[in-house]
């Protein structure tokens, strides 16, 4: 059991890391009741975090939303998942999504940082906008996720959590503060002041205002021993030098003030069925190629023409196994820059690619410009991926590409993977129109050169066919980055 869950705990401690990372604030606030027999400090992300034991994999017809930017002058990252069955849920990440990209790229007309390259070619203020997501629970008829968003710079820290509900038995999507009863609300609330009290920056008042609670207390989750986790964004329920507040209930406490939902919730977390039944019927896979290619690709570079075509920011279901179908027709190999946290739900298409005789390389666990972190995050960050494809594969990669292309000698020097960069740029993820992606590489690309995609998009996918007629006919292979150095 252990072996199976290794993925969604690095999942997990992904976006622990960015919490982490962010709130190291002394006067932050833990008011969780010690663990009998466990230590204080360290090792808890099993032990007392929610969604350790959530594999997304498992979640059948699971789609992995992802767009990119993959631009240094306006970097934004996002990720959330569509699980079959739970729409409510769904759309209501999709509008979250859509709102904080469209306020970071400033296409709300708002004050937000408007993007576009400063002398260095990165974005002004150096400006990040990424959404993660993790599981919470995904058992029996409900379904918990986290979205992790960091903005930098911004109000306050920057960082943003909220965690989204789906109750498969009513069919509704649901805010987290739907887990406590209507008739406990005052109580639970109450409970959750006198913890506040006292606490340095804490304003515990303003969740008298019945109002605002929804959106205060947007953040709510149990832990594996039953207990529910509370986090406070920064400037929540306290000035924002306060920094993110988190207060914790044990189970005894916590269990006479839940909704019947919050019950469900509480118990799937702790003990987690064999798997997810919302009554759905789940979305038919894409047939992958059954084609035998092992990587013994003899294409010689230094005698024909040879193209190295890459996509990034995948796996993503379900353009990733139309594309495998399109390369397969012509004998193309290409090489995939995946992102761990995709991986992690989608292993299968992961193992698709290197069945194919395709390369698999590391593009990050979910897609920060890695020149912004810190030595051990961005290990963090490529060792995780790297575990996430060796899981799926059975292989390590020996290739990444950083995202947004950024990199510099910390980055280089934190790691022993080849860093590949592009000759091509198709701004494929700016322009979602086909024919203009298949003619803007067939008129740019030439010999040897590394053209850079993106398999989330189906504009993307869909103008690979004509790449690949069109430059096979003029003389061109299609060849891996790793084939393509190689034989040089
Ligand atoms: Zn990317």
């Amino acid at each position: 059991m252990r072996k199976s869950t290794l993925v969604p705990v690095l999942a997990l401690l992904g976006s622990l890391a960015l919490t982490t990372s962010c709130s190291t604030d002394t006067s932050s606030i833990d008011s969780a009741p010690a663990k009998t027999g466990s230590t204080p400090t360290g090792g808890t992300a099993e032990g007392t975090d929610p969604g350790g034991s959530v594999n997304p994999a498992k979640i059948k017809g699971i789609r992995i939303v992802s767009d990119n930017s993959d631009d240094r002058s306006c970097p934004w990252a996002s990720s959330y998942p569509d699980v079959p069955g739970a729409s409510g849920m769904t759309a209501a990440m999709k509008k979250y999504v859509a709102t904080r990209i469209a306020g970071f790229r400033g296409d709300d007309g708002g004050s937000a940082v408007t993007c576009g390259a400063d002398s260095t070619g990165a974005s002004p203020n150096g400006a990040e906008l990424n959404i993660s997501y993790s599981f919470l629970v995904a058992s029996g008829d409900v379904v918990g996720v986290r979205l992790t968003t960091l903005n930098r710079p911004a109000a306050g820290d920057g960082l943003d959590t909220r965690t989204y509900w789906y109750d498969g038995k009513n069919g509704t999507a649901e805010s987290a503060y739907a887990l406590i009863a209507d008739g406990s609300q005052d109580a639970f609330v109450a409970a959750l002041q006198k913890q506040l009290k006292g606490k340095e920056g804490a304003d515990p008042a303003s969740l008298d205002d019945t109002e605002n609670r929804t959106a205060s207390l947007d953040d709510m989750a149990f832990t594996a021993d039953g207990g529910l986790r509370v986090d406070f964004d920064r400037g929540t329920v306290g000035v924002p030098a306060g920094g993110r507040y988190t207060v914790t209930f044990p189970k005894a406490t916590v269990t006479p003030w839940l909704s019947d939902f919050g019950k469900r919730v509480q118990q799937q977390t702790a003990s987690p069925s064999a798997g997810l039944d919302l009554g759905a019927t789940s979305t038919p896979s894409a047939t992958m190629p059954t084609q035998t290619a092992d990587g013994d690709d003899t294409t010689n570079c230094a005698e024909v023409k040879c193209i190295a075509l890459t996509f990034d920011d995948g796996p993503a279901a379900p353009y990733t196994a139309t594309l495998l179908t399109y390369l397969a027709k012509y004998d193309a190999r290409v090489t995939f820059f995946t992102v761990g946290q995709n991986v992690a739900a989608h292993p299968e298409l992961v193992r698709a690619e290197v069945r194919a005789g395709h390369e698999v390389g590391n593009h990050s666990w979910n897609h920060p410009d890695l020149t912004r972190l810190a030595t051990g995050e961005i290990r963090s960050q490529l060792e995780r991926t790297s575990a996430a494809i060796k899981a799926a594969t059975g292989k390590e990669p020996t290739l990444f590409r950083p995202p947004y292309g950024a990199i510099n000698g910390k980055v280089r020097s934190a790691t022993t993977l080849s860093p590949v960069l592009w000759d091509v740029d198709t701004e494929d993820w700016k322009y979602p129109n086909a024919s203009r992606v298949a003619q803007y590489v067939i008129s740019k690309a030439g010999r040897n050169d590394v053209v850079l995609l993106h398999d989330i998009h189906p504009t993307s996918v869909g103008a690979v066919p004509e790449i690949l007629r069109t430059l096979s006919a003029r003389g061109y292979h299609f060849v891996t980055v790793s084939h393509l150095r190689a034989t040089l």
